[in-house]
């Protein structure tokens, strides 16, 4: 079928426009046409019709956590996912509080790191490439260091695609008396962050990810007690979450020059997920994607990182081949030619590449995506996908 837009449809979606690659990554990723749409006029910052959207979008946004009771608000913030992360930490641990960062990957590490920037307090449990920090070592380590004020965890560890156990590490932290704040940058708005079923003071996300808008942006949902005992705490001007909330509040204005076309394209995003059917559709569909493209990689000998209780629906991490016909830079260009980007790995010990679920494509994307890799595999002449025994052993950490 051709849609007007010259698109092509498959399986209820528009395929990309001819020559552009499906992006098996995690943000940016394959928006809807619609959404690409969406940017094509100009908006003036301060006028009525931009501020109506950026509280249309501060209030879908809202919705997605579940609080009826009026306890959060959301706090766009201009640049991409970390600056929001950077932000939220130096708007909400205070200069004489103490940070636990649980980290497990890239991005716990860059919040550890933010702290060391911020010159502020933290401390560090260092899972390594893919173990998840459990709730009774959080428990464990709040105990032993009672200047702990803050706790940060990472929803989804985009470098493996694990899928942290927030909900018993929020247990932990509240059991101690102290705060949690979570990046849930690749998560939100797939994987549920209800309020009213797992406690946190503020959590972050962006524009890119979930939600399938583009880059430019990412947000703050925070308690409002919170947001106002941020005041005159941020180390940077632009990235003070306190002082964007009360402008907004007060002007419905961005402080600074707002992604004006980023925006109109969220809100055709959030439009497109409610009309999917919410978080819960969104999180069902990437699932999807995940277990049909996870199966078809398995059947061709292709092992994952993760064993399945703690794979995301976001990004799966697969060992590379043993065969030493395999090499990654090729197989990469060889799949970019059939029409798929994917994701070089992440991890120290052992050579990894990496797929994302997430974006606007089904189950029959994910299909052709494993037919591309069969056909990669055989351009290449690697007769079998299996991992070397390093890898699998590895692997049988997580299990330990
Ligand atoms: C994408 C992402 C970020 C932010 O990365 P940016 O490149 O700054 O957008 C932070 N944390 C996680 C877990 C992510 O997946």
């Amino acid at each position: 079928m051709r849609a007007t837009t010259g698109t092509v449809t498959t399986g209820g979606f528009e395929t990309p426009a001819k020559g552009e690659p499906y992006l098996l990554t995690p943000g940016p990723l394959t928006t809807s046409f619609a959404v690409k749409q969406a940017m094509l006029r100009d908006w003036g910052s301060w006028d009525g019709d931009f501020r109506a959207m950026t509280a249309d979008m501060r209030r879908r946004l809202l919705a997605l956590t579940g609080d009826t009771r009026g306890e959060f608000d959301c706090v766009p913030m201009q640049g991409s996912g970390s600056f929001c992360v950077e932000a939220m930490l130096g708007s909400f641990v205070p200069r004489d509080g103490k940070l636990l960062v649980l980290a497990n990957g890239a991005y716990g590490l860059r919040a550890a790191s933010t702290m060391q920037y911020l010159n502020r307090a933290y401390t560090l449990i260092d899972k390594g490439d893919y173990l998840p920090p459990r709730g009774d070592e959080v428990a464990a380590a709040l105990d032993a260091d009672r200047s702990i004020t803050h706790v940060i965890a990472i929803h989804c560890e985009t470098s493996s695609g694990i899928l942290n156990p927030v909900a018993e590490i929020s247990q932990a932290v509240y059991a101690k008396g102290r705060k949690l704040l979570v990046d849930s940058m690749s998560a939100f708005g797939a994987v549920a962050l209800d309020v009213n079923e797992i406690r946190y003071e503020a959590m972050v996300s962006s524009a890119n990810k979930c939600i399938e808008g583009v880059p430019g942006f990412g947000f703050v949902i925070a308690k409002k007690s919170e947001l106002e005992a941020a005041k005159g705490r941020s180390h940077s001007l632009s990235l003070d979450v306190h002082a964007q909330w009360a402008t907004m509040e007060k002007t419905g204005q961005w402080r600074f020059t707002p992604p004006t076309h980023v925006v109109a394209a969220f809100l055709e995003a959030l439009r497109m997920h409610e009309a999917e059917g919410g978080v819960e559709a969104r999180g069902a569909r990437y699932r999807r994607n995940r277990d049909v493209m996870v199966e078809g990689m398995r059947g061709l000998g292709f092992e994952t990182l993760l064993s399945e209780r703690w794979l995301s629906p976001i990004i799966v991490t697969f060992f590379c081949p043993a065969d030493e016909n395999f090499v990654f830079e090729r197989f990469y260009e060889l799949m970019k030619e059939k029409g798929f980007i994917i994701y070089p790995g992440k991890l120290t010990a052992v050579e990894s590449f990496r797929i994302g679920c997430i974006g606007r494509m089904d189950e029959h994307v994910m299909r052709r995506v494993v037919q591309a890799a069969k056909e990669s595999l055989a351009q290449m002449d690697v007769k079998d996908a299996a991992p070397p025994r390093a890898a699998l052993a590895e692997r049988a950490k997580l299990a330990a």
